[in-house]
């Protein structure tokens, strides 16, 4: 274990408000507090942390009355968010890792060793050792200015190392998951995997499958939404993850076509509009990366005597279906991507009686990025693009302007709200 605080590692102004008042408060009333996990991870690395987390001795119920604008979440495991301003921090209990001479508690497990619930405080030692990798179980007392670093992990930020704490291979059959986090953290911030956590990986892929299709779609958000998705797609394909988490019939199709070309454009497509600073949709992406297998089927009904654009229509229903068995895209996303492939066909057709209807479709910008893909990919030719380019220039004002009913209904919401809130 190694402890630091001769000249502070970093300055208060490295931590948000929110984050600096919920450790102050909670050691004021005597419990233990430590800014956490990822944020700590990337001080390190000279990054902006975009959220803080704190560990703490108080249990979720002491952490709620020592804030006013606090509530419990979570079922898998308890986590408290604490609303400052419009920041809300997650604050967590420090628990001890699954074994079994603790299991009768309050942690349970599936028969593959899978962690079901897992709310069995412990110390800091071994929350430390619960966590996923080494280079997430940095602890930062920002009162103090005290580095914890019990595992190692800041040698390995150091040596640019994803190290996974424990046996990789029992740590993954608690939580599959965390093998996707692995290729994440390789990937996004360039890191080496150390080499039993990488050969463990192969031996337990398939628990994959399940995991269950909410928590799978979280895990697809950060994999693919964060700037990183071209890398972590590679990355994800080398270690034969990729149709555990794309889904498999749908995949083949993906991973057999010559559809590399359209989907490594579109995730570095996706990658360069998030260091833009420009909007990102998964709706795009998700559209690009099952469109091979749309398309497949839609030629198929095609070819069973269904009229195009029915067949593209069918095609897209049943894909979409097939893949929300096993990645759970909450329908705004599912209906816009199948809006997306719905289009297809008719920016194709160029019927004068439809353009303005076309460009005002809410997902008219997206299905024309997407056919420009296909243009550069499938050799199609750019008479169609350079139609619907002319037709944006004629009546820019048009383009999009259709809103969905769904975007009406959101409106009015502004609760703030955490980027990722799943553990
Ligand atoms: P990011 O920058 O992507 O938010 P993060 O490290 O903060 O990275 P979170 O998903 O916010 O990642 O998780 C916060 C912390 O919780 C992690 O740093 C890690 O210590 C722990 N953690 C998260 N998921 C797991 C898991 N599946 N198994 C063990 N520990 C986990
Ligand atoms: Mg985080």
């Amino acid at each position: 274990m190694s402890t630091e605080s001769s000249s502070p590692l970093f300055r208060a102004s490295d931590f948000s408000r929110g984050a600096l008042q919920v450790v102050e408060r909670l050691q004021h009333e005597g419990f233990d507090a430590f800014v956490v996990g990822g944020a700590v991870r990337d001080l390190l690395l000279g990054k902006q942390p975009k959220d803080f987390d704190v560990a703490t001795s108080a249990n979720p119920e002491q952490i709620k009355d020592c804030f006013r604008n606090a509530r419990i979440v979570g079922r898998r495991f308890q986590i408290v968010h604490v609303r400052s301003g419009g920041e809300i921090i997650e604050v967590t209990t420090f628990r001890r890792g699954h074994d079994v001479s603790h299991s009768g508690q309050d942690a349970k497990s599936s028969q593959s060793g899978r962690l079901l619930r897992d709310n069995v405080y412990g110390t800091l030692d071994e929350d430390a050792r619960r966590r996923d990798l080494t280079i997430n179980a940095l602890y930062y007392d920002t009162e103090t200015h005290t580095l914890i670093d019990q595992l190692g992990g800041r040698t390995d930020i150091e040596a640019g190392i994803v190290r996974i704490i424990g046996d990789p291979a029992d740590r993954y059959r608690e939580d599959p998951v965390r093998m996707l986090r692995v290729i994440r953290f390789g990937a996004r911030l360039q890191f080496k995997l150390e080499s039993k956590t990488e050969t463990a990986i192969s031996e337990t892929r398939s628990l994959l499958r399940d995991i269950p299709s909410a928590r799978l779609f979280d895990e697809w958000l950060k994999l693919f939404m964060n700037g990183f998705s071209a890398p972590t797609f590679a990355l994800l394909r080398a270690h034969e993850v990729l149709i555990p988490l794309m889904g498999n019939g749908v995949c083949d199709a993906l991973i057999r076509t010559s559809a590399e070309h359209l989907q490594s454009l579109a995730l570095r497509n996706t990658d360069q509009r998030v260091a833009d600073g420009r909007p990102v949709t998964p709706a795009f992406l998700l559209a690009a990366l099952y469109w091979p297998a749309t398309e497949h089927r839609a030629s198929a009904l095609a070819e069973e005597g269904e009229p195009t654009i029915q067949a593209m229509h069918s095609s897209g229903q049943q894909i979409a279906h097939d893949v929300c068995q096993h990645l759970a895209i909450p329908k705004r996303f599912s209906l816009a991507m199948r809006d997306i492939w719905d289009l297809q066909p008719r920016l194709e057709r160029r019927q004068p009686k439809k353009v303005k209807d076309l460009l005002a479709h809410r997902w008219f910008r997206a299905a024309f990025d997407l056919r420009l893909l296909r243009e550069e990919t499938e050799a199609l030719g750019s008479d169609c693009s350079a139609f619907w380019t002319l037709q944006q220039q004629q009546f820019p004002e048009l383009v999009g302007s259709a809103r969905s009913r769904h975007d009406d209904h959101r409106k009015g919401r502004s609760r703030p709200q955490r980027r990722n809130q799943s553990k």
